[in-house]
Protein backbone atom coordinates (compact mmCIF):
# COMPACT_ATOMS: atom_id res chain seq x y z
CA UNK A 1 0.00 0.00 0.00
CA UNK A 2 1.45 3.48 -1.11
CA UNK A 3 2.43 5.57 1.65
CA UNK A 4 2.16 9.32 0.86
CA UNK A 5 4.73 11.62 1.98
CA UNK A 6 4.73 15.48 0.36
CA UNK A 7 6.40 14.34 -3.01
CA UNK A 8 3.94 11.46 -3.09
CA UNK A 9 1.12 13.59 -2.74
CA UNK A 10 2.26 16.49 -4.67
CA UNK A 11 3.09 13.91 -8.08
CA UNK A 12 -0.54 12.99 -7.74
CA UNK A 13 -1.95 16.37 -7.46
CA UNK A 14 0.14 17.55 -10.26
CA UNK A 15 -0.99 14.16 -12.17
CA UNK A 16 -4.40 15.18 -11.99
CA UNK A 17 -3.88 18.99 -12.17
CA UNK A 18 -2.20 18.43 -15.73
CA UNK A 19 -4.55 16.08 -16.76
CA UNK A 20 -7.60 18.56 -16.50
CA UNK A 21 -5.46 21.48 -17.89
CA UNK A 22 -4.42 19.59 -20.96
CA UNK A 23 -8.37 18.86 -21.60
CA UNK A 24 -9.27 21.94 -21.43
CA UNK A 25 -10.00 22.85 -25.08
CA UNK A 26 -11.87 19.17 -25.06
CA UNK A 27 -13.99 19.89 -22.16
CA UNK A 28 -15.10 23.21 -23.70
CA UNK A 29 -16.10 21.75 -26.96
CA UNK A 30 -18.07 18.74 -25.54
CA UNK A 31 -19.88 21.75 -23.08
CA UNK A 32 -20.15 23.80 -26.37
CA UNK A 33 -22.37 21.37 -27.69
CA UNK A 34 -24.91 20.42 -24.50
CA UNK A 35 -24.39 23.34 -22.34
CA UNK A 36 -22.66 26.86 -22.37
CA UNK A 37 -19.08 26.06 -22.97
CA UNK A 38 -17.60 26.78 -19.95
CA UNK A 39 -16.73 23.09 -18.52
CA UNK A 40 -12.99 23.55 -19.64
CA UNK A 41 -12.34 26.94 -18.28
CA UNK A 42 -13.87 26.26 -15.32
CA UNK A 43 -12.00 23.03 -14.51
CA UNK A 44 -8.96 24.70 -15.96
CA UNK A 45 -9.68 27.42 -13.20
CA UNK A 46 -10.02 25.22 -10.13
CA UNK A 47 -7.34 22.79 -10.99
CA UNK A 48 -4.52 25.83 -11.68
CA UNK A 49 -5.37 26.89 -8.58
CA UNK A 50 -4.72 23.22 -6.73
CA UNK A 51 -1.56 23.42 -8.97
CA UNK A 52 -0.80 26.86 -7.34
CA UNK A 53 -1.05 25.45 -3.98
CA UNK A 54 0.19 22.03 -4.40
CA UNK A 55 3.04 22.38 -2.08
CA UNK A 56 1.20 23.33 1.13
CA UNK A 57 -1.38 20.83 0.53
CA UNK A 58 0.87 18.01 -0.53
CA UNK A 59 2.76 18.45 2.71
CA UNK A 60 -0.74 16.94 4.75
CA UNK A 61 -1.90 13.45 5.19
CA UNK A 62 -3.86 12.49 2.07
CA UNK A 63 -7.47 12.60 3.50
CA UNK A 64 -6.54 16.52 4.38
CA UNK A 65 -5.12 17.29 1.25
CA UNK A 66 -7.81 15.94 -0.79
CA UNK A 67 -10.19 18.03 1.27
CA UNK A 68 -7.94 21.06 0.11
CA UNK A 69 -8.39 20.39 -2.94
CA UNK A 70 -12.44 20.25 -2.66
CA UNK A 71 -11.77 23.55 -0.67
CA UNK A 72 -9.95 25.09 -3.91
CA UNK A 73 -12.70 23.97 -6.38
CA UNK A 74 -15.56 25.02 -4.74
CA UNK A 75 -13.86 28.85 -4.24
CA UNK A 76 -12.24 29.05 -7.81
CA UNK A 77 -14.55 26.41 -10.42
CA UNK A 78 -18.04 28.14 -10.41
CA UNK A 79 -20.97 26.70 -12.43
CA UNK A 80 -22.90 23.69 -11.11
CA UNK A 81 -19.93 21.44 -11.59
CA UNK A 82 -17.86 23.64 -9.08
CA UNK A 83 -19.52 22.49 -5.30
CA UNK A 84 -20.05 19.34 -7.52
CA UNK A 85 -16.93 18.40 -7.65
CA UNK A 86 -15.53 20.62 -4.61
CA UNK A 87 -18.21 18.51 -2.22
CA UNK A 88 -16.50 15.10 -4.00
CA UNK A 89 -12.84 15.57 -2.94
CA UNK A 90 -14.18 17.09 0.56
CA UNK A 91 -16.45 14.22 1.68
CA UNK A 92 -13.84 11.71 0.30
CA UNK A 93 -11.01 13.05 2.36
CA UNK A 94 -12.70 13.34 5.89
CA UNK A 95 -13.57 9.74 5.62
CA UNK A 96 -9.63 9.18 4.81
CA UNK A 97 -9.42 10.91 7.99
CA UNK A 98 -5.59 11.77 9.06
CA UNK A 99 -3.84 8.19 7.97
CA UNK A 100 -0.72 8.62 5.20
CA UNK A 101 -2.57 5.57 3.66
CA UNK A 102 -5.36 4.96 1.77
CA UNK A 103 -7.45 2.08 3.35
CA UNK A 104 -9.72 0.39 0.76
CA UNK A 105 -12.32 0.33 3.25
CA UNK A 106 -12.35 4.13 4.25
CA UNK A 107 -12.29 5.56 0.08
CA UNK A 108 -15.24 3.16 -0.51
CA UNK A 109 -17.01 4.63 2.15
CA UNK A 110 -16.17 8.20 1.28
CA UNK A 111 -16.98 7.52 -2.42
CA UNK A 112 -20.18 6.30 -1.37
CA UNK A 113 -20.75 9.62 1.18
CA UNK A 114 -19.80 11.82 -1.72
CA UNK A 115 -22.23 10.42 -4.66
CA UNK A 116 -25.04 11.16 -1.73
CA UNK A 117 -23.87 14.14 -1.33
CA UNK A 118 -23.83 14.92 -4.97
CA UNK A 119 -26.88 13.49 -5.78
CA UNK A 120 -28.64 15.29 -2.98
CA UNK A 121 -27.18 18.44 -3.82
CA UNK A 122 -27.53 17.89 -7.44
CA UNK A 123 -31.27 16.57 -6.93
CA UNK A 124 -29.87 14.14 -9.60
CA UNK A 125 -29.30 9.89 -9.67
CA UNK A 126 -27.66 7.57 -12.52
CA UNK A 127 -29.46 7.82 -15.72
CA UNK A 128 -29.63 11.87 -15.93
CA UNK A 129 -26.59 11.97 -18.14
CA UNK A 130 -24.38 14.08 -15.49
CA UNK A 131 -21.05 13.12 -13.32
CA UNK A 132 -23.17 10.37 -11.81
CA UNK A 133 -23.38 8.06 -14.64
CA UNK A 134 -19.07 8.17 -14.33
CA UNK A 135 -18.71 7.86 -10.62
CA UNK A 136 -22.17 5.46 -9.63
CA UNK A 137 -20.43 2.70 -11.94
CA UNK A 138 -16.77 3.27 -10.99
CA UNK A 139 -17.46 3.23 -7.43
CA UNK A 140 -19.75 -0.44 -8.00
CA UNK A 141 -15.94 -1.30 -9.85
CA UNK A 142 -13.85 0.11 -6.72
CA UNK A 143 -16.01 -1.95 -4.25
CA UNK A 144 -15.45 -5.53 -5.53
CA UNK A 145 -11.46 -4.47 -6.82
CA UNK A 146 -9.29 -3.37 -4.19
CA UNK A 147 -5.63 -4.24 -5.27
CA UNK A 148 -3.85 -1.95 -7.34
CA UNK A 149 -4.09 -4.77 -10.38
CA UNK A 150 -7.74 -3.11 -10.44
CA UNK A 151 -6.17 -0.07 -11.76
CA UNK A 152 -7.13 -0.88 -15.33
CA UNK A 153 -10.52 -2.20 -14.72
CA UNK A 154 -11.21 0.94 -13.03
CA UNK A 155 -10.46 3.32 -16.04
CA UNK A 156 -11.99 0.79 -18.22
CA UNK A 157 -15.27 1.05 -16.59
CA UNK A 158 -15.07 4.99 -16.36
CA UNK A 159 -14.62 5.05 -20.40
CA UNK A 160 -17.15 2.90 -21.01
CA UNK A 161 -19.63 4.68 -18.51
CA UNK A 162 -18.54 8.15 -19.75
CA UNK A 163 -18.92 6.46 -23.24
CA UNK A 164 -22.69 5.17 -22.52
CA UNK A 165 -23.89 9.07 -21.69
CA UNK A 166 -23.95 10.04 -25.03
CA UNK A 167 -27.00 8.15 -26.63
CA UNK A 168 -28.46 9.54 -22.84
CA UNK A 169 -31.74 12.48 -22.53
CA UNK A 170 -30.07 14.91 -20.27
CA UNK A 171 -32.36 15.21 -17.33
CA UNK A 172 -30.67 17.70 -14.56
CA UNK A 173 -28.15 20.88 -16.03
CA UNK A 174 -27.77 22.92 -19.02
CA UNK A 175 -27.87 20.08 -21.24
CA UNK A 176 -31.68 19.28 -19.79
CA UNK A 177 -33.13 22.49 -21.65
CA UNK A 178 -31.83 20.91 -24.98
CA UNK A 179 -34.60 18.15 -24.35
CA UNK A 180 -34.05 15.40 -26.93
CA UNK A 181 -30.68 17.39 -28.83
CA UNK A 182 -28.86 16.73 -25.75
CA UNK A 183 -28.75 12.84 -26.96
CA UNK A 184 -25.66 12.55 -29.24
CA UNK A 185 -22.85 13.87 -27.19
CA UNK A 186 -20.70 12.63 -23.85
CA UNK A 187 -21.69 14.48 -20.85
CA UNK A 188 -18.91 16.96 -20.20
CA UNK A 189 -19.06 16.33 -16.68
CA UNK A 190 -19.24 12.24 -17.26
CA UNK A 191 -15.85 13.12 -19.50
CA UNK A 192 -14.07 15.29 -16.56
CA UNK A 193 -15.00 12.52 -14.09
CA UNK A 194 -13.09 9.79 -16.33
CA UNK A 195 -10.51 11.49 -17.13
CA UNK A 196 -9.94 12.75 -13.12
CA UNK A 197 -10.55 8.37 -12.40
CA UNK A 198 -8.63 7.63 -15.41
CA UNK A 199 -5.43 9.85 -14.70
CA UNK A 200 -5.41 8.63 -10.74
CA UNK A 201 -5.48 4.60 -12.13
CA UNK A 202 -2.47 5.35 -14.63
CA UNK A 203 -0.61 7.30 -11.66
CA UNK A 204 -1.26 3.97 -9.11
CA UNK A 205 1.00 1.87 -11.88
CA UNK A 206 4.20 4.38 -10.91
CA UNK A 207 3.18 5.37 -7.35
CA UNK A 208 5.45 3.84 -4.92
CA UNK A 209 4.33 0.71 -3.18
P1 LIG B 1 -22.64 24.74 -15.73
O1 LIG B 1 -23.58 23.65 -16.15
O2 LIG B 1 -23.17 25.55 -14.58
O3 LIG B 1 -22.20 25.57 -16.90
P2 LIG B 1 -20.20 23.20 -15.90
O4 LIG B 1 -20.30 23.41 -17.37
O5 LIG B 1 -18.87 23.48 -15.28
O6 LIG B 1 -21.32 24.00 -15.13
O7 LIG B 1 -20.53 21.67 -15.56
C1 LIG B 1 -21.50 20.94 -16.26
C2 LIG B 1 -21.49 19.51 -15.75
O8 LIG B 1 -21.90 19.47 -14.39
C3 LIG B 1 -22.47 18.63 -16.49
O9 LIG B 1 -21.88 18.08 -17.64
C4 LIG B 1 -22.84 17.56 -15.46
O10 LIG B 1 -21.97 16.43 -15.51
C5 LIG B 1 -22.63 18.27 -14.15
N1 LIG B 1 -23.92 18.63 -13.57
C6 LIG B 1 -24.68 19.71 -13.87
N2 LIG B 1 -25.82 19.71 -13.11
C7 LIG B 1 -25.75 18.59 -12.34
C8 LIG B 1 -26.62 18.00 -11.35
N3 LIG B 1 -27.77 18.58 -11.00
N4 LIG B 1 -26.23 16.84 -10.77
C9 LIG B 1 -25.04 16.26 -11.11
N5 LIG B 1 -24.20 16.76 -12.01
C10 LIG B 1 -24.55 17.89 -12.63
MG1 LIG C 1 -21.18 24.81 -18.53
Amino acid sequence: MTTFNKQVTKSLLEAISNAVIAATKELTTLDQAIGDGDHGINMERGFRAVLAKADTIAALPPGRAFTEVGKTLVMTVGGASGPLYGKLFMTVGQALGESPQIAHARLVAGCDEAIKVIKALGKSDVGHKTMLDVLVPVLDTLRSASSRQAAGQLSARAKSAADATIPMLAARGRASFLGERSKGHMDPGARSSQLIIATICKWLETAPN
